[in-house]
């Protein structure tokens, strides 16, 4: 029989580290949030190794007095909340009492310390298990944590630390989000002894622009909105700044960065009219909100938060947004025809139907023999019946056949109800993304070899992501490689994008593995992450397409789950009656 025993504190430690310390980057947030909580106005980070080597975080904050020095490195010791009514209005960045117990389980860690009052600092060192007695030690008021060989206690970790180029990219990230979240102080990062970052107090827009770069910065529209407690401010790149990834999403709540899938919605909702949808808005965005109003405590690193009312934070966001987009909309390039809703979809222009409806097959009569796979001698006459047969053939298709192509984006089509108008772009990547998703349901998508293969610059993550994640690249149909730790080979694509291009294919798909993980990719993202491979292969608007290959959209869309509607929920069709058409003429009165 198993006996139940409590686990020794040093491996409990360890088991908490496992959520909250996952790699050098996470060390370096932590340490990054206690200084911000203690009111640094000048935060120093050295950075070796990718952080596995170091992470020291100096600050000028307000220190830790001598007797509270071994409590701070003990698990659930914190000074930052006493209580659950202080828990439910927690305005600190920490409060779970466990990172720097978790920190100092799996390395070597040295915390320095001396509050501005004391007369020298105090000094303990942690390696795992021992922590020795405080020793006096110089040092300036504020606090320094060193953290050396991460993981030198725990192989099984550190077998999934990446390259140092890797680590340290983490690492700048995690040092970008902090440092937008607080423009009012100074930080300086170094790596291996190099000076990577030097940014004074400054105000927000300028900290964005060094974070975001000038080509960023250029195209941001500033904007500050408050309703009730609630206030939203910061900047939205101008529609014409988009990206094919998320890497200039910049959201924070109450200066925490976090990722919400609801904020995140309503955020492309308010871009929906006006951005391409496989286009990614750019932002940074800081979302004032009173503590009492949201739970922080979801989530072990608080990636995510819980609104107490998320339909009014939805709402808000939304219209926050939708008010500053509105004013870029003059000068942008937004078709807004594609609106869902019964409105009379076309405009039809009765002085001009020649040019408004173009045959794209050439002659009439090739594109009836096609239609019907007759010689082109009974062309003529078979174009007097084309009108009545469809509607007198019950065997005949629901969506009918294809007449022609309109504007380079619309499929007319004839049925026996009449005019059949089809979106092309969006049935076919609906179809798109159906194929893709049968399958990876049964094991992977199927490979097609590049003759030429293809290749991309990447950021050092997605870099990362090719040799870390190459199992879940397989599945969904990839072979890549690196050439160099930011430039990515593609020498197969998924079989059913054969004809996309490979390069944003690719981009994309790295991106969303480097930002959310093979895991996630593979299970709550896995639909948004078909759905923008498939809108690369997706045909594009003003690509001609033979009759031959419209009648094979329409019989793919009839063969094809959920073909009525995009993959972003708009109709991919609408059908306008003879009785319709009739009544624009006036005919039969
Ligand atoms: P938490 O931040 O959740 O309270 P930590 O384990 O990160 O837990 O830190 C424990 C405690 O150590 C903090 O509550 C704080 O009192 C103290 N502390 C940690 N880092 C600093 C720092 N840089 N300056 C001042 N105090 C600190
Ligand atoms: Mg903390």
């Amino acid at each position: 029989m198993p006996v139940i025993h409590v686990l020794p504190e040093l491996l409990i430690n360890q088991i908490a580290a496992g959520e909250v310390v996952e790699r050098p980057a996470s060390v370096l947030k932590e340490l990054l949030e206690n200084s911000l909580d203690a009111g640094a106005r000048a935060v120093e980070i050295e950075l070796e190794s990718g952080g596995v080597g170091r992470v020291r975080v100096t600050d000028d904050g307000g220190g830790i007095a001598r007797a509270d020095l071994m409590l701070a490195l003990a698990r659930h010791a914190t000074s930052k909340i006493a209580s659950l009514e202080d828990l439910e209005h927690v305005a600190s960045l920490g409060f779970r009492g466990e990172a720097l117990a978790s920190i100092a389980s799996v390395s070597r860690l040295t915390l320095t310390s001396r509050p501005p009052d004391a007369r020298h600092a105090w000094r303990v060192e942690a390696t795992a298990e021992v922590v020795a007695e405080p020793l006096p030690a110089s040092a300036p008021p504020g606090t320094t944590v060193d953290v050396r060989d991460l993981y030198f206690n725990t192989p099984a970790r550190r077998k999934f630390l990446r390259t140092e180029g890797t680590e340290f990219a983490h690492c700048e990230e995690v040092f970008r989000r902090e440092a937008m979240a607080r423009p009012d102080v100074a930080f300086t990062l170094t790596h291996n002894g190099r000076l990577v970052w030097r940014l004074p107090p400054q105000p927000l827009s300028a900290r964005v622009r060094e974070l975001l770069g000038e080509e960023a910065a250029a195209a941001l529209l500033p904007l500050d909105e408050s309703s009730g407690n609630l206030r939203l401010h910061g900047f939205v790149a101008s529609p014409a700044f988009s990206r094919t990834g998320r890497d200039q999403q910049y959201l924070f709540v109450n200066r925490r960065f976090v990722r919400d899938r609801l904020l995140a919605h309503a955020v492309r909702e308010a871009f929906h009219d006006v951005l391409h949808h496989e286009r990614q808005p750019a932002y940074v965005l800081y979302l004032e909100i009173e503590p009492g109003l949201v739970d922080v405590n979801v989530h072990p690193t608080k990636i995510e938060v819980r609104f107490r009312d998320p339909r009014a934070m939805h709402q808000f966001l939304f219209h926050a947004l939708s008010r500053t987009l509105a004013q870029t909309r003059a000068g942008t390039q937004v078709t807004e025809a594609v609106s869902s809703g019964p409105a009379p979809p076309l405009r039809w222009q009765p002085s001009h139907p020649q040019t408004a409806m173009a045959l794209t097959s050439g002659e009439p009569a090739a594109f009836y023999d096609l239609l019907f796979g007759r010689s082109s001698r009974d062309a003529e006459s078979a174009s007097a019946q084309a009108v009545q047969q469809p509607a007198q053939d019950p065997q005949a298709p629901p969506l009918g056949f294809a007449l022609a192509q309109l504007s380079g984006v619309y499929i007319l089509a004839q049925n026996q109800h009449g005019l059949v108008v089809v979106d092309m772009h969006a049935a076919h990547e609906r179809i798109m993304y159906e194929k893709l998703k049968a399958a990876l349901d049964g094991e992977r998508i199927s490979t097609q070899r590049l003759l030429v293969p293809a290749s991309l610059i990447v950021s050092a993550l997605e870099g990362a992501a090719v040799q870390e994640h190459a199992a879940v690249l397989e599945r969904l149909g990839f072979e890549m490689a690196n050439l160099s730790p930011t430039t990515v080979v593609v020498r197969a694509v998924p079989a059913p994008l054969a004809d996309s291009d490979p390069v944003g294919l690719a981009r994309d798909v790295l991106r969303e593995l480097a930002e959310f993980g093979p895991t996630r990719v593979l299970t709550e993202r896995r639909d948004e992450m078909l759905a923008t491979m498939a809108c690369h292969a997706a045909v594009r608007a003003n690509r001609a397409l033979t009759v031959q290959e419209m009648n094979a959209l329409l019989r793919e869309m009839e063969a094809t789950e959920r073909s009525g509607q995009c993959n972003h929920g708009r109709p991919t069709w609408t059908q306008i009656t003879s009785a319709e058409l009739d009544k624009l003429f006036l005919r039969g009165r």
